[in-house]
């Protein structure tokens, strides 16, 4: 992106709700970056609806693992963040903006992960579906191009869920145009370096010891050959490209 353009896009994102003054350390970070922040959502602070009936998912997620996950773990980061934020410029903002606005500041550590695991989960539960789907045209033919094949895609999603040392997440983005497969750690995502997450798998352990204890790799594999939400994916790929 040229540095005028990425410069006006981080200035749109400082002046929101008096984030300017806030966001200045961010700023400095995100133009160093290889690309500028680009957002496709606007989401509240609040906790959405889950996408689903609590038994959706099984057998591969119980009724109960979604239970926990979604009312304890991430209701918690909302509620969480909600006390973090509360009185400051950072309260009105949305949790995109909040996720960049703390990402990489130590001085909001505790900022960044509970609006990050917020989001990363909003995504999560949109990238599971019951239903059976299948990429667009216009994602199938990314894949191709990419990939070569959606069954390379799958394999590489799975390679990286499964390989992600410790707790995090595997995701398919769109970066500078090409789709990617990426692992992260802990509360880390790519909204920060400038790439769309199309899809995210959790594999943090209490997205299914209840279900598998130690054998992610087979909730992995239950995930991406039965779950994956492609119609989201699909959505979210036609609107960053
Ligand atoms: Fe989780």
């Amino acid at each position: 992106m040229h540095s005028d353009s990425r410069r006006g896009f981080i200035q749109s994102v400082g002046v929101t709700g008096g984030l300017a003054l806030m966001a200045g350390a961010t700023t400095a970070r995100a133009a160093d970056s290889k690309q500028a922040p680009r957002l496709i959502d606007k989401s509240p602070q609040t906790l959405p609806a889950l996408p689903f009936a609590p038994d959706a998912l099984a057998p591969v997620i119980s009724a109960r693992t979604v239970d926990f996950h979604y009312n304890k773990h991430h209701a918690g980061y909302f509620t969480n963040l909600g006390k973090l934020v509360a009185g400051t410029p950072l309260a009105t903002a949305s949790l995109e903006e909040v996720v960049l606005a703390s990402a990489g500041n130590p001085e909001r550590r505790a900022i960044f992960n509970n609006a990050a695991q917020a989001w990363n989960h909003n995504l999560y539960w949109q990238s599971l579906s019951p239903k059976v789907s299948a990429p667009s045209a216009a994602l199938a033919a990314a894949i191709a191009r990419d990939f070569q094949t959606q069954a390379a895609l799958e394999s590489e999603l799975a390679k990286a869920a499964v390989g992600q040392f410790g707790s995090g997440w595997a995701w398919l983005v769109l970066d500078g145009g090409k789709l990617k497969v990426v692992a992260t750690s802990n509360a880390d995502n790519p909204l920060a370096s400038g790439a769309v997450p199309l899809l995210v798998i959790d594999v943090w352990e209490h997205a299914y010891y209840l279900d598998e204890q130690n054998r992610r790799v087979d909730y992995v594999d239950g995930v991406i050959h039965k779950l994956l939400n492609w119609e989201n994916a699909s959505r979210r790929f036609a609107a960053a490209a």
